[in-house]
């Protein structure tokens, strides 16, 4: 789960790491209390949207006015100004995609005086198993070109869990940085609590780009872009309380409140499955016979029929989608359960693309006769391949009716 910029700094303050401060608004006439609480002389209007590249983004409408989501203010007026064009407006940044983000919420900020800027980030390192910690004296906003061109000025550190994090890991950090006397002992001080955020919040990843030393010798976070282990949110309930579900797919919003383990994707064939393996195999199977995956869906082991229908729901809901496939094992799933579920919903919501329906396991001849009597325009299948072939046949036929 993601966070806004402004909700990350409020989890980091309270363990004491140093952020700059600043007011959340949510509409333009906020932005002259907000502005005037924090005192000036200088100020940063940032876009709160859960995507980087903000600095460097455009947005949509004109006027919006042309300098990007993250923008430096010199009076209150222009605060004010600056609230009035951005809020409401769409941000297309790197991350967002052509179709960007709408701007609901601002962060006001205390305007820091940059001396330099690196780039810190601690994620879980599933290769070694690790939290691993990322640092580059070439922080601000283009370290994925840093990344790809020069990886040598990127410097790993990967913690061991029995020993935590150490005091020699701050001191590899501070001297990557290149920091010496108090700001060497400032950045041993902010990473050592920046580990105790990161396993204390069940985070996946923390990222502080950029991390800055101000022109008056101090350390401090000016972005921050946290993530949180979705298994690990029951133990959270303050985390949760950030969720922001304007930022979510509706779709996937949706799928969660039936506990289906739903991702959206941008293709065209919807596909309803049962086990993430085999999920995982029916996208390849579709992207191997040259078509795209609409969704991920594993609509889990046992689920019940009103499930299969919510799934079948989400599915159909999506204009994308020109073709669905059902490949279901029946195991502890039975595929009468399935199809019952399958036809209840074309019931409800119709069908307007192709439909094709491959089962196997626990009960198959049963849920091959249900579908069978239905009525229903379904195109049966064999096996996997036979149901790939099938359902690419079908879209690519539809298309050029
Ligand atoms: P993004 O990474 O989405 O572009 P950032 O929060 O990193 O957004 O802001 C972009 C840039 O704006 C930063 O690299 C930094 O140079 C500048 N900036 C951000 N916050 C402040 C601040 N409080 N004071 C001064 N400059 C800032
Ligand atoms: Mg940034």
């Amino acid at each position: 789960m993601n966070i806004h910029e402004y909700q990350g700094k409020a989890v980091l303050r309270e363990y004491g790491v140093p952020v700059a401060r600043g007011r959340a608004i949510f509409a333009p006439a906020e932005a002259e209390a907000a502005a005037q609480e924090l005192g000036g002389p200088v100020w940063v209007v940032k876009s709160q949207i859960h995507a980087g590249g903000r600095g460097k983004g455009t947005f949509k409408e004109a006027e919006a006015g042309d300098k990007g989501g993250v923008r430096l203010a010199r009076s209150v007026e222009e605060v004010k100004a600056y609230a009035r064009q951005m809020l409401g407006h769409t941000l297309v940044t790197v991350q967002t995609g052509p179709a960007g983000k709408q701007v609901n919420r601002l962060y006001i900020e205390e305007g820091a005086e940059i001396a330099s800027e690196f780039y810190l980030s601690m994620l879980v390192d599933r290769a070694t198993g690790r939290i691993a910690l990322v640092v580059s004296t070439e922080g601000g906003m283009d370290i994925e070109q840093v990344a790809q061109d020069s990886p040598d000025k990127i410097v790993t550190v990967t913690i061991d869990p029995a020993t935590g994090l150490m005091p020699h890991h701050g001191r590899t950090v501070a001297k990557a940085l290149g920091l010496t006397g108090s700001l060497a002992k400032q950045a041993e001080d902010l990473t050592a609590k920046l580990y105790q955020a990161f396993l204390a919040k069940d985070m996946e990843m923390l990222e502080i780009n950029p991390l800055v030393v101000t022109k008056g010798g101090e350390l401090r976070c000016l972005d921050a872009k946290l993530a949180f282990d979705g298994n690990a949110l029951y133990r959270h309930p303050d985390i949760v309380a950030l969720r922001d579900l304007t930022e979510e797919d509706e779709k996937e919003i949706e799928a969660s409140k039936h506990d289906l383990a739903y991702i959206a994707l941008d293709g065209t064939i919807g596909c309803m499955v049962n086990g993430a393996g085999l999920a995982m195999a029916t996208l390849d199977i579709i992207k191997l016979y040259g078509e795209e995956p609409a969704n991920f869906l594993d609509v889990g082991g046992g689920a019940s029929e009103e499930k299969v229908t919510a799934a079948f729901q989400i599915i159909t809901a999506d204009p994308n989608v020109k073709g669905i496939l059902v490949n279901i094992f029946g195991g502890i799933m039975k595929c009468d359960v399935i199809a019952r579920g399958v036809i209840a919903a074309v019931k409800t919501v119709g069908l307007q693309v192709p439909l094709v329906v491959r089962l196997e396991g626990t009960n198959v001849a049963q849920g091959q006769e249900i579908i069978r009597a239905s009525g229903l325009n379904v195109i049966a299948a064999e096996d996997l391949d036979d149901a790939a072939q099938k359902i690419v046949a079908a879209v690519r036929g539809a298309g050029h009716a």
